[in-house]
């Protein structure tokens, strides 16, 4: 199959160059890009790009996309009471069927806002990693393992077999890299993060997990363990360059020199960080000290959207503020981080349009008002670009959305099934919502 993307207003190619190439064209062999630039001629599926501008498929680096179905149900609530009173209930009444549904609206939502890789961590990962591969979404998968057990297992220990289960199931699939979620250092123990860091280290997968996402965090551990976070986890082998660490709002100094010794890859999630009031997390020191930095939602139960053009855009402004400095962020270092730095981490070709690439591209729509008179495409990217701006999304040369259209799987289905899915989680549950009280 070959598809030509034929006269781009504008290619964003992410190269080593950043360069932004003009009135050009892509084309597309068996899912990997053959070249970019002046490729014109036949193929089998041809798409007019003069309104469009092609950019890599966004990567988004740490979510937990089953909780489409938490969406609202409880918001403006601190961390602790939050997981504790509302999310942790919910979860306990999870079955394969709503992790299903909750998936497929996650998807729905991921790829119509530009995202092409997601990684997510969470209970029946299986059924998550058979949702991504029926879509053709890419997906680094992670099982959840908490000491109390999850939905899906009772202890630990049936969660680490659960998890190992997994990682053999898919190691090798094209679209998935499985691994292990531990959850964090405040629910999974020292000894327990030293046994996974082994396996994940004998199966050469990849490891999620949350780090340093609260001060309280920080002070509870500390508290048990004698050590903050960050420090316990570099102790326990967790940390290394195939890791990647969700938050890290507060890092000491110590802390930051180890994640950047360690190679891990930190998911900044300032959406989550605001909205869960956690604090704002040392990007622009993390950089500037070599530790890696990539983008990521967090669940959408805590953001309320699995959109990472949003997250783009917050990204940049608000360390700006933080640091009292309009050059703290600059508009192509937060692209990067959204898409060639997490694509340099895997082994995927993947966070660049490049011959020799795996053809995951976006085309965004950009003869419209807030992308005129357009000066820079990099800046209007990150500054004015809409999620909704999204019209094509391709992953590995395979057409997801078309003209706008989700290709896979009837959108009002998916929805529909999704509100049904959250609708009897609620119930069973015994939380409230005004979902309930409506027709
Ligand atoms: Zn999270």
């Amino acid at each position: 199959m070959e598809i030509l993307i034929r006269g781009l207003r504008y290619i964003v190619t992410q190269d080593d160059h950043r360069r932004i190439l003009k009135n050009s064209s892509i084309l597309i062999k068996e899912g990997i890009i053959e070249s970019v630039g002046k490729a014109d001629g036949h193929a089998d599926y041809i798409v007019d790009g003069r309104r469009f501008i092609a950019i890599p498929g966004l990567i988004n680096t740490h979510a937990h996309v089953p909780m489409t179905l938490f969406r609202g149900v409880a918001d403006d609530m601190e961390l602790f009471p939050w997981l504790q009173e509302k999310i942790w209930p919910m979860e306990a009444n999870l079955k394969p069927y709503h992790i299903k549904a909750g998936t497929e609206l996650g998807i729905l939502e991921a790829v119509k806002t530009g995202t092409t890789t997601l990684f997510d961590m969470y209970f029946f990962e299986d059924v998550i990693a058979e949702v991504f591969t029926k879509f053709g979404v890419r997906g680094v998968l992670a099982e959840a393992i908490l000491d109390f057990g999850t939905p899906e297992c009772k202890d630990a220990d049936t969660c680490i077999n659960i998890a190992d289960r997994f990682v053999e199931r898919w190691r090798g699939h094209q679209l998935i890299k499985p691994g292990y979620g531990p959850h964090a250092p405040y629910t999974v123990s020292p000894e327990r993060l030293r046994c996974i860091s082994e396996r994940a280290s004998d199966n050469n997968s990849l490891i999620q997990i949350h780090l340093a996402e609260t001060e309280r965090e920080v002070n509870e551990v500390k508290e048990r363990t004698g050590k903050r976070p960050i420090d316990l986890a570099m102790d326990t082998g967790i940390l290394g360059p195939k890791t990647i660490a969700a938050h890290v709002v507060w890092p000491s100094e110590r802390e930051i020199e180890l994640l950047a010794q360690s190679g891990v890859l930190v998911s900044h999630n300032p959406v989550s960080n605001l909205k869960l009031a956690s604090g704002f997390s040392p990007v622009p020191d993390m950089i500037s000290r070599g530790v890696k930095v990539s983008l990521g939602t967090d669940g959408p139960a805590s953001n309320n959207l699995m959109d990472l053009m949003e997250t783009i855009k917050v990204t940049a402004l608000i360390h700006k503020a933080v640091k009292k400095d309009p050059t703290a962020m600059p508009a192509q270092l937060v692209f990067d981080m959204a898409t060639r730095i997490p694509g340099d981490l895997l082994d995927w070709k993947i966070g660049r349009i490049e011959p020799g690439f795996e053809a995951d591209i976006v085309l965004l729509d950009t003869k419209l008002p807030w992308w005129t008179p357009l000066h820079s495409v990099i800046s209007h990217l990150v500054y004015s670009a809409r999620s909704t701006d999204v019209k094509y999304v391709l992953i590995r040369g395979n057409l997801i959305v078309e003209n706008g259209i989700f290709t896979k799987k009837d959108e009002d289905e998916i929805m529909m099934e999704a509100e049904k899915a959250s609708l009897d989680l609620l119930d069973k549950s015994g939380v409230s919502s005004m979902l309930k009280s409506m027709d």
